[in-house]
């Protein structure tokens, strides 16, 4: 990709990823069942999502983190590329170096952070959704704190806290172990009863 593709100014050449999820545009009869839509701070990236509840919602004290958002903790949230709609596809968007994953994806304008994309998933910032009402922000509420070992100040909230990565570290503070293990079992299965739920009525949707 060229460099002005990054900025976002030239966007004519001929990218397959374009045209593959998240970057590509859905159209009207896509079935695109939107539930949130976001923008950044300036407006001209916007984006919907068709997931009513994020994979994985976590806040991460590392410095990267801090220094990136210019904030004590970044707040993201994990959905599958399909998820995600943007209104004007990869326009208006650049990329930390180029596009090439995984990487970080700002606007081009007011530089908001939007997300970074992973070779499988996306993580972006829930921030830029406009929640329409407190029972939709439950839904994005953070599961627990990673790289609290980096943390600028405490958050006795009760969830667990891992001091680097989560389930790959130690758990810190306010997390006894055995708890954390409980919520996550927890968690886990209202997912999976959940997930086998949906199954359910797209196999019956495809029956009709
Ligand atoms: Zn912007
Ligand atoms: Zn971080």
């Amino acid at each position: 990709m060229d460099k002005s593709q990054a900025r976002g100014e030239s966007t004519t050449g001929q990218s397959e990823w374009k045209t593959r999820p998240p970057y590509r545009i859905h159209e009207s009869n896509d079935n695109f069942d939107a539930k949130y839509d976001a923008s950044c701070h300036c407006g001209k990236v916007k984006y919907q999502l068709s997931r009513e509840e994020p994979l994985d919602s976590k806040l991460c004290h590392c410095t990267t983190c801090q220094t990136q958002h210019a904030a004590p903790f970044q707040w993201a949230a994990i959905f599958h590329k399909e998820d995600i709609n943007f209104s004007h596809g990869h326009h208006d968007l650049e990329w930390s170096i180029e596009h090439k994953l995984p990487c970080k994806v700002r606007c081009s304008f007011c530089h908001s952070p939007i997300m970074d994309e992973g070779r499988n998933m996306i993580l972006l910032f829930p921030s830029l959704i406009k929640f329409k009402n407190r029972e939709e922000v439950a839904k994005f509420k953070p599961r627990l704190h990673m790289f609290y070992g980096q943390r600028v100040m405490d958050i006795p909230d009760g969830l667990p806290k891992w001091t680097g990565l989560n389930d790959e570290s130690d758990l810190i503070e306010d997390s006894p172990p055995e708890q954390v293990r409980e919520m996550e079992r927890k968690r886990r299965k209202e997912q999976n009863e959940k997930s086998e739920k949906a199954m359910e009525e797209e196999k019956k949707k495809e029956e009709e």
